[in-house]
């Protein structure tokens, strides 16, 4: 214990060592001088050893502690994280992730990973590339579905450039949090159930 080696005496640390051997060779003794150097003005107390978090000066540890230290660096923070759905399974929701980031198996994805494909056309229409983009949002079938599900839904039309204005569109449309939630759900299955169809 540090306790049986260091030992506070008239307010100043004294060391009581217990070498198994009685000498300490040169090197060591150098070794020894350096570690009593940076450990001996180190206040001890005589309480019991505890742990403190030492970005807080009471020393307790709390998360909020840890968001305010990591925000007071310059961290690098994602320009838009994923909104998780709890009404819609995880491995639904993980297409929409995975389309908004192009790491979806999709052709034109797959050919820039040297995996070979017959040509990088779109399976749907067979006229342009096959990008999650392109599949999700551009394709003329996929705009029909989202057509079908804005007139279902009765929200205003969808516009939207890429896979991320469809990820945010339930942020916009109208009535209640749980309304925009469950029209996120159905934003999120269909994007699977797309996916389903287009045999990803
Ligand atoms: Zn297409």
């Amino acid at each position: 214990m540090v306790a049986d080696r260091m030992e506070l005496c008239n307010n100043a640390v004294e060391f009581k060592w217990s070498w198994v051997r009685s000498m300490l060779n040169y090197v060591e003794n150098g070794q020894l001088q350096q570690l009593i150097g940076m450990i001996g003005g180190s206040n001890i107390g005589s309480g019991n050893d505890s742990w403190k978090w030492k970005y807080e000066a009471s020393g307790e540890f709390s998360v909020a502690n840890v968001k305010k230290v990591l925000n007071s660096v310059a961290r690098v923070r994602p320009s838009k994280v994923f909104e998780w759905n709890n009404w819609v399974p995880k491995k639904v929701a993980l297409v929409a992730w995975r389309a908004e980031m192009e790491r979806l198996p999709a052709k034109l994805a797959l050919s820039a990973r040297n995996i070979p494909v017959q040509n990088q056309l779109c399976a749907m229409c067979g006229e342009y590339e096959e990008s999650s983009e392109h599949l999700f949002v551009s394709c003329h079938f996929a705009q029909i579905i989202w057509q079908n599900i804005v007139g279902w839904c009765t929200v205003p039309p969808i516009i939207a450039f890429d896979v991320k204005d469809l990820l945010m569109l339930h942020g916009f449309s109208p009535g209640s949090g749980k309304k925009r939630k469950a029209f996120y759900a159905i934003v999120l299955v269909s994007f699977w159930s797309q996916s389903r169809l287009k045999g990803e």
